[in-house]
């Protein structure tokens, strides 16, 4: 295994994610998890050298905590580094850090979390978590005096935007910060200036989703021989791993793996730091560019249209989210963006005018996007 400096410690440069963790066979529910064969994935990683594991309020409906600490609670408390975060993702949690808090450390049986996060700032909260009355940045500040927090940080699935209003007020405070990263999002969700931004504040990057949820765990054929030619002995995933294993400031990746050989191909990969050079960054952010332009729509942010929208629907936003959403074949940033925006502003208030098409470099049919996006989404008129 290979490992990250940070500040004085040294963590496995791959952590568990506690995401995904294997379902009893047969069951849908997310809460049935595996128990058994968890066990034995964390087990081999401990073995292998991985020291961090990453859970979160929310995961598995609240069961990922009460797994996560059960399984490691049969370790010594200093073989291994225990992340969670606050679920302020939901806003009528904002009054609770205090229970939620105190809660979280009975369920993974610890004394204290190594790293905590304030988990998921998007558009939707960042005005809570920044707000004084709610009383959280000092109720953290005040475990991590008590040597209840060891690492204070924070996770963002929100705009750039979002991330620098929450930096500009609580930066001095994040120790790290956790962001989705991988060689798709390097330039469709912005990943590339949210690396720049936090490498600009020496803020150290946790990676979420090296994957994409498992998209970029196989390729087409034609892709798949690219690579191999470059590289003949590298299977695809390990791909997304050297990708990351190329962007400065990035500490820890996280790998939500679900059974074990997923886990024991990762730890293979972390055997070595084999970053791309700069022929192999470009095929691969090539490939991630062929496979962005045929399943989205080719919008260049151009903003030409905004200003002729009699509904002042911010256009390339709501295409930007369109495309995530066809992209991934669902997931929760797109429905979770629109729902933080006002009715009259989302995809559902377009009136089909076309005024936005008249002037469209791309010649894009957004009235049908806005049409078909609110269709997907179940928003109503
Ligand atoms: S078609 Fe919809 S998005 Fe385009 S200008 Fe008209 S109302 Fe706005
Ligand atoms: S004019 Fe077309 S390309 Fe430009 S922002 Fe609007 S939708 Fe996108």
């Amino acid at each position: 295994m290979i490992y990250s400096n940070f500040q004085d410690i040294k963590l496995s440069s791959l952590g568990v994610g506690t995401m995904r963790l294997p379902l009893i066979e047969g069951s849908e529910k997310d809460t049935d998890i595996d128990v058994a064969q968890t066990e034995k994935m964390f087990d081999y990683a401990i073995k292998n050298g991985i020291n961090y594991f990453d859970t979160a309020y929310a995961y598995h409906s609240g069961e990922s905590e009460n797994v996560t600490g059960k399984i490691l609670s049969k370790y010594p408390r200093d073989n291994f580094y225990l992340a969670t975060k606050f679920p302020g993702y939901d806003i009528n949690n904002m009054d609770k850090v205090e229970e939620i808090f105190e809660e979280q450390l009975k369920k993974c049986r610890v004394d204290y979390f190594d790293f905590y996060l304030f988990h998921n700032v998007y558009e939707k909260n960042v005005d809570y978590y920044l707000d004084e009355k709610y009383g959280i940045l000092d109720y953290l500040l005040k475990q991590k005096e008590n040597g209840r927090i060891k690492h204070l940080g924070f996770s963002a699935h929100g705009s750039l935007e979002v991330m620098k209003k929450f930096l500009n007020a609580y930066g001095k405070y994040m120790e790290f910060c956790q962001i989705q990263l991988n060689y798709i999002d390097w330039t469709f969700q912005d990943a590339k200036a949210k690396v720049d931004l936090l490498n600009e504040l020496n803020i150290p990057i946790w990676v979420m989703e090296p994957l994409r949820g498992g998209k970029l765990a196989s390729l087409s054929d034609e892709n798949t021989e690219k690579l191999k030619a470059l590289r003949p002995n590298e299977n695809i995933p390990s791909w997304a791993f050297r990708f990351l294993q190329s962007i400065p400031g990035v500490t820890v990746v996280l790998s939500g793996m679900s059974n074990l050989d997923q886990l024991k191909d990762n730890v293979h990969t972390y055997e070595e730091n084999k970053p791309l050079n700069d022929a192999e960054f470009k095929a691969i952010t090539d490939i991630a560019g062929g496979m962005l332009k045929t399943n989205t729509l080719p919008c260049t942010a151009c903003r030409y249209c905004t200003s002729h929208c009699p509904k002042g629907i911010d256009i390339p936003r709501i295409l930007e989210l369109y495309n995530e959403h066809s992209f991934t074949g669902g997931g929760f940033i797109a429905p979770m963006a629109i729902a933080a925006l006002p009715a009259d502003k989302q995809p559902s208030a377009c009136i089909a005018c076309k005024s936005c098409e008249a002037v469209c470099p791309q010649q894009i049919k957004i009235s049908e996007a806005m049409a078909e996006f609110s269709k997907k989404l179940g928003l109503k008129k």
